[in-house]
């Protein structure tokens, strides 16, 4: 579904991405993992154009293809963004917006959905995480869990071919992750695409068919959870997984 290829970039004098390679399949999740300033979050980001790397490739199957050596025309740069919806590590809510206005703002005024249209759609999705008596709620009347699994249901309304998470559990108390976790692990069930920078090498190893070990701006080993996470290759793969799991 999506062909990533030798993705460069430099923050100034800062080489934070060396050349990174990696596919992701329909319906596969694939988990970043790594070390602080590895490079994760610059990938992702660069997925959907909000970060644009200096080199490098992403071609999805069904288009867009996308070259990073010469100036990206803004029409793929909206085709790009239009493929995949991002759940950050804050929601980024409108706090003066109720849930549901929040849900079908993305519809609504970005994609040209009918209102009554992108409401029924954001009903049965908030039904979907069991938040349907929240639909008129602000976000300050909801946990930190609520918040972010309202994230979630507003990149699903998008209704996006790709999904992308960054650390979208690290905000959170420690006695609401499990619930945001669980929703991941349904979506991954009910077979959306999806790319998940975590620290949560637990859920990881349980969820990602392909888990990417970033360390210093490259893909320093990749496989199976259960190949990478029983018998990593390369001591600093298993240094981290020993540090963290
Ligand atoms: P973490 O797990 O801490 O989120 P990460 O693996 O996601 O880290 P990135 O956020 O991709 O790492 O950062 C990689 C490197 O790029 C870091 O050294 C970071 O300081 C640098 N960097 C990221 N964004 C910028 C920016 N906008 N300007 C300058 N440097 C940046």
């Amino acid at each position: 579904m999506l062909q990533v290829s030798g993705l460069t970039k430099s923050f100034g004098a800062n080489t934070v991405l060396h050349g990174v390679d990696f596919e992701v399949r329909r319906g596969e999740v694939v988990a970043l993992i790594g070390p602080s300033g590895s490079g994760k979050t610059t990938v992702l980001r660069s997925l959907n154009g909000l970060e644009t790397p200096d080199r490098g490739r992403l071609e999805f199957a069904d288009g867009p293809s996308v070259d990073f050596t010469s100036p990206v025309p803004k029409a793929t740069r909206t085709q790009l963004r239009d493929r995949s919806a991002m759940v950050f590590q804050h929601h980024n809510l409108f706090p003066h917006r109720t849930v549901l206005q929040n849900v079908i703002e993305g519809p609504v005024h970005a994609h040209k959905v009918p209102k009554a249209e992108a409401m029924a759609r954001a009903e049965a999705l908030l039904d979907r995480v069991g938040l349907s008596d929240k639909r008129d709620a602000f976000p300050f009347q909801l946990s930190g869990g609520q918040q972010q699994r309202v994230g979630i249901v507003r990149a699903l309304a998008l209704q996006p071919s790709l999904l992308l998470f960054d650390e979208p559990t690290s905000a959170l108390d420690s006695e609401l992750v499990g619930e945001v976790l669980l929703v991941l692990k349904e979506l991954a069930e009910e077979g959306w695409t999806m790319v998940i920078v975590t620290h949560e090498l637990a859920f990881a190893r349980q969820v990602a068919d392909e888990v990417l070990f970033f360390d210093d701006g490259v893909i320093l080993e990749r496989g199976a959870p259960k190949d990478l996470f029983t018998h990593p290759q390369h001591v600093r793969t298993r240094r981290f997984i020993d540090r963290i799991l």
